[in-house]
């Protein structure tokens, strides 16, 4: 028992694997049926969805920080790295001190592209069983 009480993130009813079973946004596999989860732009926040990977990124980032391709887009992906863009919030700051913000469990920055170890934690959680077996995506 103790006296601080931390703030947990309950996964919302709409967030659902088509299993039925709940997941967390930004989470890569369900943990129930191990099904690889796509988090595209759905409700239109961004309008920017990775080329490669499929998932919601912004169209000021240079790196998608889901699957680190290069997003960069002259004149519209931002030249200085932002702290949350449009659709994202800043849970930490990027660990390579560009100065950008880095919201969790991304695994690069989108801003300079290099990872991010602060997140192992969620990292962990979002990975079913079979994936540390060696389950692959694609
Ligand atoms: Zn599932
Ligand atoms: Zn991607
Ligand atoms: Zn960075």
């Amino acid at each position: 028992m103790s006296a601080r009480r931390r703030r947990v993130r309950q996964p919302t009813p709409e967030l659902r694997c088509v299993c039925g079973h709940q997941v967390r946004r930004y989470w890569r596999h369900c943990p129930n049926c191990a099904r690889a989860l796509r988090w595209g732009d759905v409700h239109d926040v961004t309008g920017a969805e990775c080329f490669n990977c499929g998932w919601i990124v912004s169209d000021r980032f240079s790196w998608c920080p889901w699957c680190a391709a290069d997003i960069y887009e002259e004149g519209i992906s931002s030249e200085q790295p932002l702290k949350a863009p449009k659709g994202f919030r800043m849970d930490a700051r990027c660990d390579w001190g560009c100065g950008g913000g880095v919201q969790y469990p991304m695994s690069d920055c989108p801003w300079c592209g290099r990872w991010q170890s602060c997140n192992e934690d969620e990292r962990f959680e979002g990975t079913a069983p079979a994936a540390a077996a060696g389950w692959t995506t694609g």
